[in-house]
């Protein structure tokens, strides 16, 4: 939750790769207002890699 409304932390999306094949949350949003951050504009590979990298604990496990 940031200060008055709730954020995504970009290092934390990775549009869903790895889960969905479409981010979920712009897909259910009624009123259309999650945009691309226009600085974390990033390839099916680079999100894939987040993926990967935010996931790699509980791949250990
Ligand atoms: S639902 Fe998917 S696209 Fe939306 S913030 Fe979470 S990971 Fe990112």
């Amino acid at each position: 939750m940031g200060e008055s409304i709730y954020e995504i932390d970009p290092h934390k999306c990775t549009e869903c790769i790895g889960h969905f094949d479409e981010p979920q949350c712009v897909a259910l949003c009624p009123v259309a207002c999650i945009p691309i951050h226009p600085e974390f504009v990033e390839s099916r590979e680079q999100l894939m890699r987040k993926y990967h990298r935010l996931t790699a604990h509980k791949q250990d496990v």
